[in-house]
């Protein structure tokens, strides 16, 4: 059974996502609680709805999708690996001046086929998303491809709707553009001035800060749902606070995503590293309490904790994503990152009368998104981050041997599990109390009714 428990200093968080519960008891309701579940002893009245709705059947567990690829989750076109940006993080290893754009023809075979699949499963959603390097850095294919699905959507009564992650570096004719046509748009910014500078340069040396943030105040204007992804470091990890003010100031994005840097071979060198997990988690509880004032929600992408997955990205969920040479991928990675991971994740490739999609080959990628991973065995988390990034994140080790990017999404997800109890001042308290984090970040199960877990 997946019921979870987690030490809040003097209390316990239950948390059963199946069964829609969380609720903060003290040590004695606890025991009471998982007595009653063994059958132990009859449970007293104060737990007894507890442990009845727990008894009763939950949600059934999430399983990997099966049979035809009649409901993909979107079409992604990667309309050029280049990028008009020089993060100093950003290891991605295709040339950013010369990737070769995704041609006008690829980009309508693309389309071709996806509508063509779409109408033959008689379904009615269609989405497509942009993906790069920067999908603007060749911006003709974008532009292309939305009034092209536009036009196809129409005769068949359809409304395509479009989603872009974007650096934001392009003309304000451009972006009122995208505000008026797309419906999402993710878009890429570290924080004020120093921080945007420092980590984010455009490929010319020059800034980008001003015209981004030019870009997000049109974007904020118009009816387009505006995501802002933040990118923390070891420099910035004491900055989120005044980073969450600055941006529910300027703009009027529906969340923020906080995400911590991952070192790569070029962030060291520029003198970044990542966040510190602990003061990452706590740095983002204190975010969100000024994000939430504004109307404005805070996310970690591991620990989205609004539905039940095995995989916390598209991997799994028969995304078509298409590279600029036609092939098709689950994933937006080069094959080369993939392959070294020991995965594939090809699907298949644009031909001239549509997707050729490898049946085989699609449900492969399924299982392996909904495969066991040991690490994960006993985590609360283990519905909501189901793991992580499927070719960077290695799930493999014992249950329990939590590394970092874990030690973030346990820590986040108990603070976001008892902010919706309403319980924010016990969550900063916690939060305060490095002895208790470290018990919930390195507890080894958190299955209440495991032998193993200490109450
Ligand atoms: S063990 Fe780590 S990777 Fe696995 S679900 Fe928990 S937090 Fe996520
Ligand atoms: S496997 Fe990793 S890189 Fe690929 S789509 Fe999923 S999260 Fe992104």
């Amino acid at each position: 059974m997946d019921i979870f428990s987690i030490p809040i200093l003097d209390n316990y968080l239950i948390y059963a996502p199946l069964h829609h519960l969380v609720t903060l008891v003290n040590r004695q309701a606890a025991q009471d609680i998982r007595s009653g579940l063994r059958e132990e002893i009859p449970p007293p009245d104060a737990v007894r709805p507890i442990v009845q709705k727990l008894r009763a059947p939950g949600d059934a567990p999430p399983i990997a999708r099966s049979g035809a690829l009649t409901d993909p989750a979107f079409l992604g076109l990667i309309t050029t690996r280049g990028c008009n940006l020089a993060c100093r993080y950003c290891d991605f290893p295709a040339p950013k001046n010369t990737s070769p754009a995704m041609e006008l023809g690829m980009a309508r075979r693309a389309l071709d086929g996806y509508f063509r699949r779409i109408q033959e499963s008689g379904s009615h959603r269609v989405e497509v998303h942009f993906f790069g390097g920067e999908p603007f850095f060749a911006e003709s294919v974008v532009h292309f491809a939305v009034e092209y699905s536009a036009l196809r959507a129409s005769p068949l009564g359809m409304k395509p709707t479009f989603e872009v992650a974007t650096n934001g570096l392009f003309g304000a004719d451009r972006c009122r553009w995208i505000a008026d046509r797309f419906d999402t748009v993710v878009l890429s910014l570290d924080g004020p001035e120093d921080i945007q500078e420092r980590q984010r340069p455009a490929l010319s040396g020059g800034g980008t800060f001003k015209a981004i943030v030019q870009n997000a105040k049109i974007l904020s204007e118009g009816t387009v749902d505006l995501a802002i992804r933040v990118c923390v470091s070891d420099a910035t990890v004491d900055r989120m606070e005044e980073i969450a003010a600055w941006i529910a100031g300027e703009f009027r994005p529906s969340s923020v995503c906080f995400a911590p840097l991952t070192e790569t071979s070029v962030s060291r060198p520029a003198g970044l590293c990542p966040p510190p997990a602990w003061e990452f988690a706590r740095n983002f509880h204190r975010a969100s309490g000024i994000l939430e004032r504004h109307g404005i929600k805070s996310i970690l992408s591991t620990a989205d904790l609004s539905r039940c997955r095995v995989s916390f990205c598209p991997v799994g969920k028969d995304a078509f994503i298409v590279s600029p040479d036609g092939s098709i991928d689950a994933c937006y990675l080069f094959p080369e990152d993939w392959q070294a991971a020991g995965l594939n994740l090809r699907l298949g490739k644009v031909m001239p009368d549509g997707l050729e999609i490898d049946a085989g080959a699609a449900q492969s990628v399924r299982d392996l998104a909904a495969r066991e991973k040991t690490l994960c065995a006993d985590c609360l988390c283990r519905l909501h981050c189901a793991g992580g990034c499927h070719v960077r994140h290695d799930c493999s080790a014992p249950a329990g041997r939590y590394d970092d990017l874990c030690v973030q999404t346990r820590l986040i997800t108990a603070g976001m599990l008892l902010r919706q109890l309403g319980q924010g001042e016990l969550a900063e308290a916690w939060l305060q109390n490095r002895a208790s984090m470290r018990t919930v970040a390195l507890q080894k199960t958190d299955r209440l009714l495991d032998e193993d877990f200490r109450l």
